[in-house]
Parts: C-alpha cells; sequence; structure tokens
C-alpha cells in the first residue's frame, strides 16, 4: 500500500488568529520513519497559551502543534518488530510517543534523564504535531502500544498529563515519597491535579485533599479518588482557609504532602503556608513566568522538600499506560476528554479550553470523525 503524500493539518499560521483546516504535505520519510493514523489528539492547556503566544519559548511559524497523539501505524519501519517496552507490533496498532531525545547528551547519556534532554526535538513544538490526518515519529523516536482494552479516551491522557505525573512521583519518591498514612493535598484539579489525585490515592495516602473553584472539577475529584474536596471560593479569608485545609489533616498538623497543579503562583506561596513541619511539596502545574512574595524561612522552619518535574519520557508513558490498564474498572480516566471535536473545529475546541468549558478536548480529523 503506498503511503499518503498530502494531509489537511490544522496550521498556526499566526499567533493569536484561528487555526487554518487546510492541505500542507508530509513531509517526506526516511526509511525508519513510520507515519501514523491519528485517531485522536488532544489539546493541552501548553497549546491553548502556545496559539496565544504566552509561553517562555515561541515557536517559528507556521506550526503544526499536538502532541498529545494517539496514531495508527501505518508503515513498519525494517527491523522494527516491538516498542520500547518490548510489546510486539504490527501495522494497525495504535501508539503514542515521547518527544525525540538525542541519547547523546549530558542529561541523556550521564544523568540518564532523557526527559530534559539539551537537544531534544518536541513533536507539536519543533517537529510537526498531532493537530493532523497524520503523523510521522521519525527514526529514534520511543513509541509504547497503547493496549487494545483502553480506549483512546482513556489512553491519550497519559501523552502529557498522564506521564508527567508518574515522572513527577518518581523525582518525589527519590525525596521519600508518599508514605502510608500521609495526607495528601492536590491544589488545581485540571488533567495533571487528576492524575497526581488518582496515584496519590494509590500510594497509601489516608486522605486525598483536592482544591480548586470549580464545583464541577471537584465532583470529577472524588471520582478519580479524592476523600476531601474543598471549594476555595467558600474560603475567602486566608488564615481562615490555612486553618481549614490543616484541620482535615492529623488532628490539624498540615498535610505530609503538597502537589501544585493550579499553575498559580500565588497558590505555590500559599501552600508553604498550608503544609506541615517535615513535609514534601511536589510542584508540577507552574508555567507561568510570574513572580511571588514567599519567606524562605518557612521552608527551613518547616524541613521542607521541595521537588519540581517537568515533563517525562517514555519510561512515564509505558508505566502511565500500565496504571491506566489495571485500573480502568475503578477509574473513568476517559472522562478527562469532556469532548470530541471534528479537527475543524479544533479554534471551538482551543476557546473552550481557554474558557475552562472543557476540562480536555478530543481532535479527531474529519474524514474518519464519527461524531
Ligand atoms: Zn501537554
Ligand atoms: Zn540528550
Amino acid at each position: 500500500m503506498s503511503l499518503p503524500t498530502k494531509m489537511m493539518a490544522a496550521m498556526l499560521d499566526k499567533y493569536n488568529e484561528p487555526l487554518n483546516y487546510r492541505e500542507i504535505d508530509i513531509p517526506e520519510m526516511g526509511p525508519k520513519d513510520m507515519l501514523t493514523k491519528v485517531v485522536m489528539a488532544s489539546v493541552c492547556g501548553t497549546d491553548v497559551h502556545l496559539a496565544h503566544d504566552e509561553l517562555p519559548f515561541t515557536p517559528p511559524l507556521p506550526l503544526l502543534m499536538g502532541h498529545e497523539t494517539i496514531g495508527e501505524i501505518m508503515n513498519l519501519p525494517e527491523g522494527v518488530t516491538t516498542d520500547t517496552a518490548g510489546n510486539p507490533v504490527k501495522v494497525g496498532d495504535r501508539i503514542m510517543w515521547a518527544h525525540h531525545f538525542d541519547n547523546k547528551c549530558y542529561n541523556c547519556k550521564v544523568l540518564h534523564e532523557p526527559q530534559g534532554c539539551m537537544h531534544s526535538i518536541g513533536y507539536g513544538f519543533h517537529h510537526l504535531g498531532g493537530f493532523a490526518e497524520y503523523e510521522v515519529v521519525f527514526d529514534g523516536t520511543d513509541f509504547v502500544r497503547v493496549p487494545d482494552c483502553v480506549t483512546n479516551e482513556e489512553a491519550v491522557g497519559c501523552c502529557c498529563a498522564g506521564r508527567t505525573v508518574v515522572s513527577a512521583f518518581e523525582k518525589l519518591q527519590n525525596a521519600g515519597g508518599i508514605r502510608t498514612g500521609d495526607c495528601v493535598v492536590v491544589t488545581g484539579v485540571g488533567p495533571v491535579g487528576l492524575y497526581c489525585i488518582v496515584m496519590a490515592a494509590n500510594s497509601g495516602a489516608s486522605r486525598v485533599i483536592a482544591t480548586d473553584v470549580s464545583p464541577e472539577r471537584l465532583e470529577f475529584a472524588k471520582k478519580w479518588g479524592a476523600t476531601d474536596v474543598v471549594n476555595l471560593k467558600d474560603h475567602p479569608d486566608e488564615a481562615e482557609l490555612i486553618k481549614y485545609i490543616q484541620g482535615l489533616c492529623t488532628n490539624g498538623r498540615g498535610p505530609d504532602v503538597m502537589i501544585e497543579c493550579s499553575g498559580i503562583p500565588a497558590v505555590f506561596a500559599q501552600n508553604l503556608k498550608i503544609l506541615a513541619n517535615y513535609s514534601k511539596f511536589l510542584i508540577i502545574g507552574q508555567t507561568s513566568t510570574r513572580s511571588c512574595e514567599i519567606v524562605p524561612n518557612m521552608i527551613q522552619d518547616k524541613n521542607m522538600v521541595i521537588v519540581g518535574s517537568k515533563s517525562g519520557d517514555i519510561r512515564h508513558y509505558i508505566k502511565c499506560l500500565k496504571f491506566v490498564e489495571a485500573k480502568r474498572e475503578k477509574y473513568p480516566f476517559g472522562s478527562i476528554i469532556s469532548h470530541v471535536y471534528k479537527m475543524s473545529d479544533i479554534n471551538t475546541a482551543i476557546a473552550n479550553m481557554r474558557a475552562a468549558k472543557d476540562l480536555k478536548a478530543g481532535v479527531v480529523p474529519d474524514a474518519w470523525f464519527k461524531g
């Protein structure tokens, strides 16, 4: 079967303007490149910021965004028989893939942290992404097969939010992790927050407390394993809020572990005040370059460990998919996709994500969108 050479793609031609769903050439493929048919891509909060030029970096235009993609293998290059995890693969299998890492730089070779690769090539940032009918997975990219029993909606969250949380929890583990009986607070119930909640609930925590301002999102949090939810709108006074959350944890001692997923710098500062003595603070959601005021003494005085984590590599995709496969009867992982749009409607999807009407939007190319 000959492979297609052209495709429809939702192109960002100008920042702060709608994407254009138009035909583009599929880049010429090398003998070791793989073409995939995009069966679902999802819109990340990062894409929403990227389209509005609100990130600390500005990729050149035109840009084909989309770094959360499930694609069906269209061709298997010679010698490729398994995914990175060793699962056999064939044409037609669904896969997801990490960004491309060079496996040569200091972070890859010496630190064994490819997610921090100094020459990484990001799909949907530096290389054509998934808001299109097809996506080229080029030579040297690690990929993993999506298990047949896991739906696209259940799997697609692993591509970004899920793998980010798996990676962050591994770093937290190195700092002592969540211990049996711990009280954990997760601030911000977006996709990243939801994966934190479900993974904390499965790490031995006695309480997993979610905070947000949206009652709908807090209801979601309960379904993903939160034992308690706090709507910040019900606690406008900061001193009262701090006392209230601390009161939910071990006779008012405060949380043993705090995970910041709201992305709001002021929440980071507030979390320092809420945390218990001898606590751990994991930062995953902060993408803004804004600053906030803190009292550094609090970190010292509370013997706090602060851990930051960004992104993930194929290890974390593989582990996240295994987790979802094992727990899919217990948690509604597919509900992370609040709506599936035709790819030509991607501007509505982005607008609804920006307005927080959608938790996460899925997009499917018009030609095989089933509605
Ligand atoms: Zn993302
Ligand atoms: Zn590298």
